[in-house]
């Protein structure tokens, strides 16, 4: 395999919407693309937020998943409401 492809096997692409075309949600993205998940995802979320599914739109739903602890690690971090990778309080 040549390193032309092996890059390629590597890469994805990033596509936004037009309106989703914000540094904001442009380095959130990207944040995924690299492997990060939600913050409100954390195994230990609900000591810190209150997830009201009953208002998220159903195909939104999966964004609210917590995930196990043996799938993340928190490393001790702090949770952080300010992180570029958690929700505010109004989207669904
Ligand atoms: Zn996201």
């Amino acid at each position: 395999m040549s390193v032309r492809e092996q890059h390629s096997t590597l890469s994805q692409d990033l596509v936004l919407g037009k309106r989703c075309r914000t540094s904001i949600v442009f380095s959130h993205e990207i944040l995924h693309a690299i492997g990060l998940f939600h913050e409100h995802a954390r195994p230990d979320r609900d000591k810190y937020v209150e997830i009201l599914l009953q208002n998220a739109v159903n195909t939104s739903l999966i964004n609210f998943n917590r995930i196990s602890s043996r799938a993340i690690n928190t490393r001790g971090v702090d949770y952080d409401y300010l992180s570029i990778m958690h929700y505010g309080s109004r989207v669904s």
